[in-house]
């Protein structure tokens, strides 16, 4: 297999915040394995860096893709993961880059290799933090979607919903990006049920060590309790199936396709929600997570409409469906 990649620079319209940092430029490697393209998207949350995934791909990566057929593409991902479990966003490039060779090889869309039917898939859009009637006004620019996830937990949830709700009354999902302790959590999710309906979950509610924490929030507030940063791979229900309704799943930390299909199944063996959810990054990366997403509960597959320009085009999002084309692979063109 000839494994090139270069680096680019992505941007977001303006800035992205969340509870723990905002975005608003990075450099992500665009991988390609003969036909098939990847993206990588370093999750700094976790500690990662352009330069250590490009290490980890030149040192680690290149020799185990020399000793495989692409279609051995477990084989590939289990090898990756043997020798170290970081890197994710960088194996998740590699596991998209060869799903699409497999699906060019074939000449057929990933989603129809790997079974799935290509249902519109109901995708959320995302209000980062910012002032409240920028939030408001970002709602309305975005009237199209049926689902808004909204970014809290820094101290004024209870005024930013109210002002939500102003604007619409569609589902919202509630992100805190670990901003609570469990305590506040409960207290704060029961005081916004009290006075607003149609809140579908809440994701991360506390730090992403607290196990303990998420537990007693699942057992004390009555909407699902969906774990992001608390999850990444298949090992991790070990330690948070009990204490969740469900898992989110990003390829940028479960390594892959191929990995997210693994965690799919066990969730629901354990009557787990999934989510699955993504980076800011291009059409590349949502294109390769929209192929598994009609199997999911909750997608929230947004991240290219963030960016100021979209080097790809892939899955088209049109009224807050994602749908998917018929070009064999991910279905992503320059
Ligand atoms: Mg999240």
């Amino acid at each position: 297999m000839k494994i090139q990649f270069k680096t680019v620079k992505i941007k977001t319209a303006k800035p992205f915040r969340i509870a723990r940092d905002a975005t608003v430029e990075k450099e992500i490697i665009i991988l390609q394995i003969d036909e098939g393209l990847g993206e990588a998207a370093a999750y700094t949350t976790y500690g990662e860096t352009l330069q250590g995934n490009i290490d980890f791909l030149n040192e680690k990566i290149r020799p185990i893709l020399e000793n495989h057929d692409p279609f051995e593409i477990n084989a590939i991902h289990d090898e990756m993961e043997r020798i170290s479990p970081h890197f994710n966003s960088i194996k998740a490039a590699v596991d998209m880059a060869i799903y699409d060779l497999i699906g060019k090889t074939l000449g057929i869309p990933t989603y129809k290799f790997l079974g799935i039917t290509p249902t519109p898939v109901r995708t959320s859009y995302t209000i980062g933090i910012d002032e409240i009637e920028i939030m408001q006004k970002d709602v309305e620019l975005h009237s199209d979607f049926e689902v808004y996830k909204i970014k809290v937990g820094i101290g004024n949830e209870m005024e930013v919903i109210k002002a939500i709700r102003e604007v619409t009354d569609k589902p919202l999902r509630l992100d805190a990006n670990e901003g609570w302790t469990a305590k506040e959590a409960v207290r704060k999710i029961n005081q916004i049920l009290e006075r607003f309906d149609n809140i579908e979950f809440i994701e991360q509610p506390v730090p992403r060590w607290d196990i303990r924490g998420l537990k007693y929030v699942k057992e004390n507030v009555p909407i699902p309790v969906i774990a992001d940063e608390s999850f990444h791979k298949l090992e991790d229900f070990q330690k948070i199936a009990d204490a969740v309704d469900g898992v989110n799943i990003k390829l940028a930390k479960s390594g892959g396709i191929t990995e997210a299909l693994r965690i799919i199944h066990a969730a629901r063996a354990l009557g787990l929600k999934v989510m699955l959810g993504c980076m800011v990054e291009t059409s590349l990366a949502i294109s390769a997570a929209a192929q598994i997403a009609p199997l999911v509960d909750y997608a929230d597959l947004d991240g290219n409409l963030l960016l100021e320009s979209d080097p790809f085009k892939g899955v088209k999002t049109e009224k807050g469906r994602l749908y998917l084309n018929e070009l064999p692979g991910l279905g992503v063109t320059a």
